[in-house]
């Protein structure tokens, strides 16, 4: 390994990659990653391989994390924030650290700690290959934003592998590059007329990811019990002119048609309608498993207006019919909304300080530091195979610019 080290902003599938094909160079790194889990939203989602593949990426998601926990030469600084960041002969950085940690070497995985905070605050991660498996959500618990002296989760921990420190642990350290992963923000349809929020069986596509990645069903959150009939509604915050999100998220065809086609395959008795505007299906080998999906799904070209209650518990999508523009109401007993993907918020001070232009979409545009690079879906919608992609370009070029 050469001295060089590179700072990466976020442990998504692109800053996990990035960090991977630096060390092809010798270049070792520090990836912060602000939630108390790694893998960013692909973690999150479900394998969709019904019969064969369907190539939806979860698992490169999963090799790339377990790799990156492997790997001498990456620091993976989970539950994590920049605070600052300067550049002088090398860029200078302040870290700020959860003020709860669970010491990886120490934490057996036992899960005392979930079962026994009563606010939440501890929660479970999406895959084995991240240590610790558990981790607290600083916005839920109240020892964490100083309104406790709480010390439930480190009493029942038979490891003693939870400590608290005072206040957040400030680090400082220093990198010769640096790498902007922070990925995207889903599109939050709390204010599109679909009733999320309001009804407890309007679910996003990422909830239903979760719920398939952990559960392996689709349950209805009302009375966790399976549907009879699914809905998915498309293009929820993409290619919406109202919002000024014009872009098409490019995933969320392909992401639907997978979750629709996996919960036929295991449950064929349930049906599955997808409202669309039109089906994207670029990406490698999509072409392969359309038809199939084509054959499977109920397609109903229309995006609907609303989603109301229906008189038997179940939900009542509201549509105008495709050529008649006629208004039709049809029963679903679970809604899922494919939300798109929108730029990440809350790192607005960190783009300022590496020079990172904003372009009027929001994503992030290049930065005017040409030790910056950015890697990923903080540039623009893409998919996993697509931010993997990206990623490794961001690593080629921060490696020219560490050699010169
Ligand atoms: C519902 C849904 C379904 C999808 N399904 C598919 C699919 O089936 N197949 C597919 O190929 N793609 C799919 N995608 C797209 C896929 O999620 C993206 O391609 C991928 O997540 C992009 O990876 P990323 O690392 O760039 O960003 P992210 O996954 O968003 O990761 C960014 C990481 O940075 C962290 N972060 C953010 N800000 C900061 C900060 N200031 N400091 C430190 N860390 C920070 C975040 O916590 C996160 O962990 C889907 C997207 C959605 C919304």
């Amino acid at each position: 390994m050469t001295e060089k080290r590179v700072l990466i902003i976020g442990g998504g599938v692109a800053g996990l990659t990035t960090a991977l094909e630096l060390t092809r160079f010798g270049i070792e790194s520090d990836i912060v990653e602000k939630s108390p889990f790694a893998g960013g939203h692909g973690i999150q989602f479900a394998c969709k391989a019904t019969d064969r593949c369907v190539k939806c990426g979860a698992c490169v998601v999963e090799e790339k994390l377990r790799d990156v926990c492997a790997h001498p030469g990456i620091r993976l600084l989970a539950a994590t924030e920049v605070m600052s960041i300067e550049k002088k002969s090398r860029f200078s950085v302040t870290l700020r650290r959860s003020p709860v940690s669970i010491d990886p070497a120490a934490c057996n995985d036992c899960g005392a700690c979930f079962t026994a905070c009563p606010e939440g605050a501890v929660q479970q991660g999406f895959s084995a290959a991240h240590n610790p498996f558990y981790g607290a959500m600083e916005d839920r618990c109240s020892r964490s934003s100083g309104g406790s002296s709480c010390t439930i989760c480190r009493d029942a921990c038979p490891q003693q592998a939870i400590s608290f420190s005072p206040e957040p642990a400030v680090e400082e350290t220093a990198a010769d590059a640096v790498i902007a992963a922070y990925g995207f923000t889903p599109f939050a349809p709390i204010d599109k007329p679909y009733g999320y929020g309001m009804f407890d069986d309007v679910v996003t596509n990422l909830e239903l990811e979760r719920m398939l990645r952990r559960k392996g069903l689709p349950l209805r959150p009302s009375n966790n019990a399976l549907p009879e009939k699914i809905a998915f509604i498309q293009c929820v915050g993409s290619r919406d002119a109202k919002r000024g999100h014009l872009w098409c998220s490019k995933i969320c065809c392909g992401s639907a048609l997978r979750l629709a086609g996996l919960i036929r395959h295991r449950h064929p008795q349930i049906e599955a309608t997808v409202f669309y505007i039109d089906i994207q299906t670029f990406g490698k080998d999509f072409d392969t498993v359309y038809p199939k999906y084509q054959e499977d799904l109920r397609f109903v070209r229309a995006i609907p207006a609303d989603v109301l209650a229906a008189d038997d518990g179940g939900l009542k999508v509201v549509y105008a019919a495709d050529g008649t523009h006629e208004s039709r109401e049809e029963e679903f007993d679970l809604v899922s909304l494919s939300v798109g993907i929108t730029p990440c918020t809350g790192a607005e001070k960190t783009l300022s300080a590496l020079g990172i232009d904003q372009p009027e979409n929001g994503f992030s545009g290049a930065s005017r530091d040409p030790g910056v690079f950015l890697a990923g879906a903080a540039t623009g919608p893409m998919s996993i195979a697509e931010s993997v992609a990206d990623a490794g370009r961001a690593a080629i070029e921060a490696a020219a610019y560490l050699a010169q």
